[in-house]
C-alpha cells in the first residue's frame, strides 16, 4: 500500500554522481530526457549516466525489483503507459503524485521507493522564466482540454493562486469531474464550460492555456478566437512539438505575451536530476538549443 508524504527536499544521502537513472515507456525511442539529463551530467561533470529503457506493461514489476535491489540504480523517470500503475510499486507518493494521480519520477529514499509527479512544477517554472508577471493582476484563467496534462496544471495553480479557473473541454463531463475533484479542497475556484462558451470566457481571461493535444497537427480550435483575449492577457501552449504552434502564431499576431511548452518538458527535469545525482541544475538557453535542434532533425520543430 502506497503512503502519502511530500518530499521537496532530498535527503542528503540518496544521491550518487556515478549512479544510473532511466526513462521507462512503451515505446520510449520518442524520448527527450536523456538528451536533457546527458547535458546537465556533462555541463556539471557528473559520471552518472542515463538512458531509454523500453519497458512493456507485463515488464514493469521486474523492472522495478530490478530497480529497488541495485543501489546503483538511482530511480527513474516514468511515461506513457506506466504513469498511473506505477504507484502500486512505489512505497510512497509524494503529496503532488498523489493529487495528480500519476507518477513521472522515482527516487530512492532511506531504502524506499518514492514515486513524485514534477509536471506541474515544470509547467509553473516555465510560466515564471517566460513571463515572470504572470500573476499579477490575474482575473481569470482558462484552460483548453481536460486529460492528463491538465491535472498537473490545476494542481499547480492552486498551489499559487486563488483565481478563478475555467476549464473547457470538448468532452464536458471530463471538465466537469475533474473541476469536482480539484474544487474540493478549493470551494468553487474551478468552473467546467463546454467548448461553445468559450468566446464568453475569454475577455475575462489574464491566462490562457492549451493543454489539448490541438495543434499538433498544425489545427486549430474552431471556437477559439484570440482576438476576444485582453491585450495584456498571456497565452501558454503546453503543446512543443511544433514549438510554434498555430496558436501562438495567431496569439503573437494579435501582439499578446506568448509562452510556449518547451520549457515545461525542460523545468519537469531538474527535481528528478537533483535527487538523484545531489545537483540543482539549471534550465539554460543551450539546454533549449539542443532539443530544438532534435525536434527540428525529427521534422516536429
Ligand atoms: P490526453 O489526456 O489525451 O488529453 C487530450 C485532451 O485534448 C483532451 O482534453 C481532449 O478532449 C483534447 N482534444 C484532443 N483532440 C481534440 C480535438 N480535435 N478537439 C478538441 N479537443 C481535443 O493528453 P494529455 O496528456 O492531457 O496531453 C495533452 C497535450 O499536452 C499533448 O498533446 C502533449 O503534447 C502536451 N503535453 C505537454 C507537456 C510539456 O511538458 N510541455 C507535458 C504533458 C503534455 P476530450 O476529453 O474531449 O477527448
Amino acid at each position: 500500500m502506497t503512503k502519502n508524504s511530500d518530499h521537496s527536499t532530498p535527503a542528503p544521502n540518496q544521491s550518487d554522481p556515478d549512479g544510473q537513472v532511466f526513462v521507462i515507456g512503451h515505446p520510449i525511442s520518442h524520448s527527450r530526457s536523456p538528451l536533457i539529463h546527458m547535458y546537465w551530467l556533462k555541463k556539471h561533470n557528473i559520471s552518472g549516466a542515463y538512458d531509454k529503457l523500453p519497458v512493456a506493461p507485463i515488464e514493469l514489476a521486474e523492472f522495478v525489483r530490478r530497480l529497488k535491489a541495485d543501489a546503483h540504480q538511482l530511480g527513474a523517470n516514468v511515461t506513457i503507459p506506466h504513469k498511473e500503475l506505477i504507484k502500486d510499486y512505489c512505497d510512497e507518493l509524494t503529496d503532488t503524485a498523489q493529487k495528480i494521480g500519476a507518477t513521472n519520477t522515482l527516487f530512492k529514499q532511506n531504502g524506499r521507493l518514492i514515486g513524485d509527479n514534477t509536471d506541474a512544477y515544470g509547467f509553473i517554472s516555465n510560466l515564471e522564466d517566460l513571463a515572470p508577471d504572470w500573476d499579477n493582476d490575474l482575473e481569470e484563467i482558462t484552460i483548453l482540454g481536460a486529460g492528463g496534462a491538465t491535472r498537473g496544471l490545476l494542481y499547480g495553480l492552486q498551489q499559487r493562486t486563488a483565481a478563478r479557473i475555467n476549464l473547457v473541454n470538448r468532452t464536458f463531463d471530463r471538465a466537469a469531474a475533474l473541476a469536482a475533484e480539484f474544487n474540493a479542497d478549493k470551494s468553487d475556484q474551478i468552473g467546467a464550460f463546454e467548448s461553445n462558451e468559450l468566446a464568453k470566457l475569454l475577455p475575462k481571461t489574464s491566462l490562457f492555456i492549451n493543454a489539448t493535444s490541438m495543434g499538433m497537427n498544425n489545427d486549430r480550435h474552431p471556437n477559439l478566437d484570440v482576438s476576444l483575449l485582453p491585450n495584456n492577457a498571456i497565452v501558454n501552449d503546453i503543446v512543443y512539438t511544433p514549438l510554434d504552434t498555430p496558436l501562438l502564431k495567431d496569439a503573437r499576431a494579435a501582439g499578446l505575451k506568448c509562452v510556449d511548452g518547451l520549457g515545461m518538458l525542460l523545468h519537469q527535469a531538474v527535481p528528478g536530476f537533483e535527487h538523484w545525482f545531489g545537483v540543482r541544475p539549471s534550465v539554460d538557453d543551450k539546454l533549449r538549443t539542443i532539443i530544438i535542434d532534435d525536434l527540428v532533425r525529427a521534422g516536429q520543430a
